[in-house]
């Protein structure tokens, strides 16, 4: 009886297993259609200077509407866009959208404001990723300086030492490198030295229990410290709440990036509400 019923159980796991993979498949046909189809698009979320409230910039988020599947959320088509190679047309398209938003921010005279774009670990194998980055910021005539590029610890790892040329590569290009989701990565802090970084971003995870857990206070506070030391820049994700706020330049971040600042929203939603 037991033997039947583990049977039933492995074969409603494989039947769950089936279809999780024809979705797959499916959501990587679809995918790969998105970008000419228009589906796929930029939202914008404000990043803001803790002791003031003043507005610093943005970090772009992408976003995909598909007719078949509704809104589909990047932590769940980004991996499928990684693995299928599709990453580096869509980061390719991320980057130059990237760009042109920053020429109508500046031709609207916001040329304080910085952009950052997320950069995921396939497009780093891509050996002309320093000439792409660079042909768009010149096509746009935007300074470099204005764009950030965040990796996460993952980039890091650096088995080839390739990693560390296109760092540094796109480091003389004049823009600035921000480490995403700091302290959820695997590598060794030793990174930090190694590498051309200019910006660590704590990670939302360690900003939920500020105020509730002492541990967490004991982190965020070390982490700026060390970056302090280090004279890298700290932006926290994922502040909700004013009491996060008040907490994190406490602790000395710099910059905050969450929905207490705003949700990520289309440019023109983006532009009305934070640069009138
Ligand atoms: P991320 O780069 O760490 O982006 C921050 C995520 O936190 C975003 O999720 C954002 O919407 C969410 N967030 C911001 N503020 C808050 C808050 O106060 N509370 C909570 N609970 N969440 C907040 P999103 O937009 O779903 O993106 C998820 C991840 O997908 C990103 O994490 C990034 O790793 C990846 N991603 C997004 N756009 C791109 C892209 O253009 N290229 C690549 N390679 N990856 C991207
Ligand atoms: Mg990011
Ligand atoms: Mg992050
Ligand atoms: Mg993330």
């Amino acid at each position: 009886r037991s033997k039947e019923l583990g049977r039933g159980h492995h074969q409603f796991f494989r039947a769950d297993m089936n279809q999780r993979s024809r979705e797959r498949v499916q959501l990587i046909n679809r995918l790969r259609r998105a970008q000419e189809g228009g589906e796929l698009s930029l939202h914008y979320q404000p990043q803001m200077l803790l002791s003031s409230g003043q507005l610093k910039g943005a970090e772009a988020l992408l976003r995909w509407q598909s007719p078949q599947f509704g809104s589909v959320p990047p932590d769940r088509f980004i991996p499928l866009a990684e693995d299928s190679g599709l990453i580096e047309p869509i980061g390719d398209w991320v980057l130059a959208r990237c760009c042109e938003t920053l020429r109508d921010w500046h031709a609207a005279g916001h040329t304080q404001l910085t952009l950052a774009a997320n950069l995921s670990a396939r497009q780093f194998r891509a050996r002309n990723l320093v000439q792409k980055v660079a042909a768009e910021i010149e096509r746009c005539a935007v300074p470099a300086s204005s764009l950030v590029l965040e990796v996460t610890e993952s980039v890091l790892l650096d088995r080839d030492g390739l990693t560390r040329d296109l760092l540094f590569g796109l480091k003389d290009l004049g823009l600035r490198l921000a480490i995403d989701d700091f302290g959820t990565g695997y590598s060794s802090l030793s990174y930090l030295r190694r590498f051309p970084v200019d910006i660590l971003k704590i990670d939302r995870a360690f900003v939920r229990d500020l105020g509730k857990d002492a541990d967490a206070d004991a982190l965020v506070r070390a982490i700026a410290g060390m970056a302090r030391a280090l004279k890298l820049t700290v932006v926290a994700e994922g502040v909700e709440t004013a009491e996060q706020a008040a907490l994190l330049k406490m602790l000395d971040c710099d910059y905050g990036q969450g929905w207490l600042f705003g949700k990520p929203q289309p440019a023109p939603d983006f532009a009305r509400l934070f640069m009138a």
